[in-house]
């Protein structure tokens, strides 16, 4: 009689830690190391200085492009543009915490868009004259990855939109 009840407590048990390969125990490593990317730590904020050639042999092609190329996704293409989840984003380049989603908005741009840094020195901004504009680059604060750009036609407090590519970002569910 006890049979059955028992199994089924026991498969259902089993069934989350052998079909996800992603749940790693909550200890103080969770998720801040990256398959090999010796640098990516979402811990360490040291400076990050390394040549292009560096950055090539660890970082995936897409993420190699915008970084170190200065590259665009295509609009209404990342995965986070519309995306609501409530975390922080991290530096898919680095892991350098970069944004928390309370700072994100809505916008029709077509890529996540963000008030305002988590840090100030999450960040810092170059001027870019690059494609016949005047705009202000965004860089990661710690690895000098670029993000993308930021425009003064945000929403309050900051009037700031941070117009980011999904591809440059990892984002961090908030622990229940
Ligand atoms: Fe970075």
């Amino acid at each position: 009689m006890l049979l059955a009840p028992t199994l089924l407590i026991f498969l259902s048990c089993q069934q989350p830690m052998t079909t996800n390969s992603e749940i790693i125990s909550p200890d103080t490593t969770m998720n801040t190391s990256k398959t090999g990317n010796p640098y990516y730590s979402r811990t360490d904020t040291t400076k990050l200085e390394l040549s292009d050639t560096e950055w090539q042999k660890v970082l995936p092609e897409d993420v190699y492009y915008i970084a170190r190329n200065k590259g665009t996704e295509r609009a209404f293409t990342g995965k986070y543009w519309d995306y609501e989840g409530l975390g922080n984003y991290y530096c898919a380049a680095c892991g350098n915490a970069l944004f928390k989603s309370d700072s994100k908005f809505a916008s029709s741009c077509g890529w996540p868009s963000f008030y305002e840094a988590l840090r100030p020195a999450s960040v810092r901004y170059e001027s870019d004259n690059s494609h016949g504009m005047r705009r202000i680059e965004v860089l990661c604060g710690r690895c000098d990855g670029h993000l993308g750009h930021i425009f003064d036609d945000g929403p309050p407090p900051t009037g700031k939109r941070f117009c980011m590519n999904s591809i440059m970002l990892d984002f961090e569910p908030d622990s229940k």
